[in-house]
């Protein structure tokens, strides 16, 4: 038996999670804890959130997240790639920074439109 914090919603619920029959859970208050417990022993992913550096633009950093979930197992070396990128403003909400990252089939995304910065 697991116990695990339901972090789905901000309620979070303390679930229990029982790998010796079906990794049935306990303690969720709806279902989609039912889903979170069973996936984050069988199959635990999340979607990263970051920044990364941008140039011609009033902010320094421009915020990104992953497009869809990617294994946890993976989470390090996702994070690396944000290192080596620079964008250059303008960058509109939704635009690819990095494709296909880790060959996972997943992109990190902008999550904010930065405009460029004019000189007077
Ligand atoms: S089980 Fe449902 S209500 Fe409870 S934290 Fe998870 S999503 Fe929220």
């Amino acid at each position: 038996m697991t116990d695990l914090i339901c972090i789905v919603c901000p309620k979070g619920c303390r679930l229990k999670v029982d790998e010796e029959n079906g990794y049935a859970v306990t303690g969720h208050s709806c279902q989609k804890g039912v889903v979170y417990g069973k996936k984050e022993l069988t199959n635990p992913t999340r979607v990263l959130t970051s920044t990364v550096r941008i140039v011609g633009a009033s902010l320094p950093r421009l915020p990104v997240k992953t497009n869809k979930d990617i294994p946890k197992g993976k989470i390090t070396n996702a994070m690396k790639l944000l290192n080596d990128v620079t964008m250059q403003a303008p960058v509109k909400i939704g635009d690819v920074v990095l494709g296909n990252i880790l060959g996972l089939g997943v992109d990190f995304v902008a999550t904010k439109t930065i405009g460029k910065m004019y000189f007077l």
